[in-house]
């Protein structure tokens, strides 16, 4: 296994045309099905979100409420990857850190006053039924996203990932996988086992034109390394941290939070006004 540090530069190197190439090849189109963004059985959907990217939905979610939504329609939302945009719930209440995300429950034990333990990294959060809380299901049967234009990257790239160590994969089963070489010379040689996977989705297979493959691609890259920063963040800024019965802690790239998404040293309030700049 390379070093964070060493991954994080292989996906800095990622070749976006390369990558484009293997989600043409693969092929893709979604069908609004909702599958990736509904429970999976027992399971609640667990999709993994950073904090960055929830202060970002705290933020749609607060310009939603004050414009009565975001107005889409839900036609225009079929460019490679994800679920069309529909209005906004025009709920005030969900500007609250804990309407946008969980602690991700891998780690947690069910103790008697509830789950506790510490973990890491928060996942979107998710409704009675145990899909996400941004999921909409019209009365065509289509599913649409709340929060189209401010999805987390992993779902603007779903059903793809790329196969490196430090990145998180979705929760679908890899179907398919497609071997980069990444960069070529006599000095180096590339990676012959870096690779494009493709998670379970119904719209796997199908046509995908150039603009859309590399637009895709080009999120795919920024996901890479994005996760791969927020590891070698998690790992940096993680300490040991006690918890009592009931009590959960949250480990991030920012520090040990509670899941209210405040840190327990207090020192950055993360449930303030939805615009607050995010911390250094
Ligand atoms: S599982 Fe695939 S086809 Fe279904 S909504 Fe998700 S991305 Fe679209
Ligand atoms: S944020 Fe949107 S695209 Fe992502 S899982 Fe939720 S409803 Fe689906």
């Amino acid at each position: 296994m390379q070093s964070l540090e060493a991954e994080l530069e292989r996906a800095r190197a990622l070749d976006v045309r390369e990558l484009a190439d293997a989600v043409e090849a693969i092929g893709f189109e979604c069908t609004r099905c909702g599958a990736c963004c509904k429970s999976e059985a027992d399971d609640p959907h667990t999709a993994t979100v950073f904090p960055d990217e929830v202060r970002r939905l705290r933020a749609a979610s607060a310009a939603g409420d004050a414009d009565g939504g975001n107005g889409g329609d839900g036609s225009d939302g079929r460019d490679g990857g994800d679920r069309p945009e529909t209005g906004g719930s025009g709920d005030a209440d969900a500007r609250d850190w804990r309407d946008m995300a969980r602690p991700v429950p891998y780690g947690l034990t069910e103790g008697e006053d509830g789950p506790e333990g510490e973990t890491f990294e928060w996942a979107l959060q998710t409704d009675a039924c145990g899909d996400c809380v941004f999921y909409e299901e019209g009365e065509d049967g289509l599913g649409a996203c709340a929060v189209h234009e401010d999805r987390p990257l992993i779902c603007e790239t779903y059903p793809f990932s790329v196969d490196l160590d430090g990145t998180s994969q979705p929760m679908g089963e890899v179907v398919d996988s497609i071997g980069l070489k990444g960069p070529s010379s006599a000095d180096d040689p590339g990676d012959p086992e870096g690779a494009v996977r493709a998670h379970e989705c119904e719209g796997l297979g199908r046509n995908i034109d150039r603009a859309d493959a590399e637009s895709l691609a080009a999120a795919l890259k920024r996901r890479a390394v994005r996760e791969l920063e927020e590891a070698i963040g998690v790992r940096d800024a993680y300490e040991p941290t006690p918890t009592g019965p009931g009590e959960v802690v949250v480990h991030d790239s920012e520090g040990a939070k509670r899941p209210d998404g405040n840190r327990i040293d207090g020192r950055v309030e993360q449930t303030g006004a939805p615009d607050d700049d995010p911390p250094a």
